[in-house]
């Protein structure tokens, strides 16, 4: 987290020198544009113009005290003198008369053009520019016009701007680092808090949520975390739940095992009701094995991304074995189970699995259906599937509890469906069976007249 910040805190500190050297290099070329070529350029204007009073021959007295008084009017220094190596006498400073006339600069003077030079003095402790105007008669320098003017310096020029410059500079870099630092703190915080979150989340803390405080990137971030918690707190309730109907229900076989057991080792039952008691044992003993059956099927199912091992299956043959299982069941209860099934009808399956959710759900009605009770079990295609209906004359399911009976564990009557030996879980495993053959499954029913259970799975393509 640190280094987001540091990361756009260099990135502003690059930015403010970056604009820093722009802006001294824009004032240099502006300095040199604008005040020593504008300065040259009237030097030279001036020259030029004093230069046009001369009329050829010597230079007269009278022609360099005419261009010294000019002095009282330029703000530059201007005076001629016939011989060049006289200038030293003028000007306040040192002047070398070879290396500021050479061979090149004397072919340009006779030619009648004005050099320029740009040099450093001490005398004045800043730059000194001076223009050389030549006095020339017939290819012979008779003389020439001096102007020099000592330079401003660039700070000198722009004094009072630098403070006010400088000054800004400093109140605009507290300013843009107060609201950086603002900013960042309004960026890193929500990001600071996401951390912390997953943090407790990781120690197992799935109530933790944060604020949502914006609608940009980081305000989507933290909405889809308050998702992500949400249903993983939802996720880890339902395994809470699971796990505790799961020890529940095996806790009432256990201790009836255990009581009845207890009392036979201790001699405290006799004759019958010890053989009640065996019985009783026994009963229990399978309702665990089922339990913990189901259970193990529940899991299995319960992976439905998984994929299933299909083959092509005449459907109807599986549910003729089905009911042929569950035979002595029907014969105990009297109950006729009535069979109208088309056997053209092919799906892709897993004979397995699509048996365990017929068996389930004949079984189911014939536990809820009354002694001499009709079941219809009809197939037939519709719409490219198969649908198989299963509709018994039992008790019925009340419209309330209808949409919560394919939940694990879920009974209508608790009393009546453990003395049946249901544990909840059949219709549960069926809906997941059913969805792994991309079927679906629909449950309607009527209150004391039966149940309707219709099983679409959808038929094989025809090649
Ligand atoms: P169980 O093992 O208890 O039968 P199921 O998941 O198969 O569990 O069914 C859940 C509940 O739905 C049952 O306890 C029962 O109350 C009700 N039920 C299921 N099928 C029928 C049916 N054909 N007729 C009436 N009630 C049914």
């Amino acid at each position: 987290m640190k280094k987001l910040s540091s990361k756009i805190w260099s990135l502003i500190i690059l930015f403010l020198v970056i604009t820093v050297v722009f802006m001294s290099l824009f004032t240099n070329f502006l300095y040199d544009q604008l005040y020593v070529k504008d300065s040259e350029e009237s030097m030279i204007e001036v020259g030029e113009r004093l230069q046009s009073n001369y009329q050829g021959g010597k230079v007269t007295d009278e022609f360099v005290e005419k261009v010294e008084d000019f002095n009282m009017y330029s703000t530059f220094n201007v005076f001629a003198v016939r011989n060049p190596k006289e200038l030293s006498a003028c000007v306040p400073f040192e002047i070398d008369y070879d290396t500021l006339i050479g061979p090149e600069e004397r072919r340009q003077l006779l030619k009648g053009e004005p050099i320029t030079k740009i040099g450093y003095e001490e005398r004045f402790e800043r730059e000194v520019i001076s223009v050389i105007v030549p006095l020339t008669d017939q290819n012979r320098l008779e003389g020439i016009i001096y102007l020099y003017y000592p330079l401003a310096r660039i700070t000198e020029l722009a004094n009072n701007e630098v403070i006010i410059l400088i000054s800004s500079v400093v109140v605009f870099s507290m300013l843009l680092a107060f609201f950086v630092h603002k900013g960042l703190g309004h960026i890193m915080r929500p990001l600071n808090e996401l951390q912390h979150a997953v943090e407790k989340m990781s120690d197992g803390d799935y109530k933790t949520r944060v604020n949502v405080s914006s609608k940009d990137e980081i305000g989507k971030l933290s909405e889809a975390f308050n998702e992500m918690a949400a249903a993983i707190q939802s996720e880890d309730e339902d395994k809470k739940t699971f796990l505790a109907t799961v020890s529940h229900e095996l806790r009432t076989p256990i201790s009836y095992v255990k009581g009845y057991s207890e009392a036979i080792q201790n001699n405290f039952i006799e004759g019958k009701e010890k053989d009640d008691a065996i019985q009783l044992i026994h009963r229990e003993a399978n309702r665990m094995e089922r339990l913990t059956n189901e259970l193990l099927q529940l899991a299995h199912s319960n992976r439905d991304q998984e994929k299933i091992d299909v083959y092509p299956m005449v459907i109807s043959e599986t549910i003729r074995e089905s009911v042929d299982l569950l035979k002595n069941q029907s014969k105990h209860k009297e109950v006729e189970i009535n069979l109208e099934l088309d056997d053209s009808l092919i799906v892709q399956a897993n004979e397995e699995k699509l048996k365990q959710i017929f068996i389930n759900v004949i079984e189911n009605s014939i536990r809820y259906s009354n002694k001499k009770s009709l079941i219809y079990i009809l197939l037939k295609a519709s719409g490219g599937n198969a649908v198989i209906e299963i509709n018994d004359q039992g008790i019925g399911i009340p419209k309330d509890d209808l949409p919560y009976i394919t939940e694990p564990f879920y009974r209508v009557n608790k009393a009546r469906s453990r003395a049946d030996g249901g544990s909840g879980l059949g219709l549960s495993i069926v809906k997941d069976l059913v969805k792994q053959h991309n079927g679906k499954l629909l449950i309607d029913s009527e209150l004391g007249k039966g149940t309707y259970v219709t099983i679409t799975i959808p038929l094989m393509e025809e090649l």
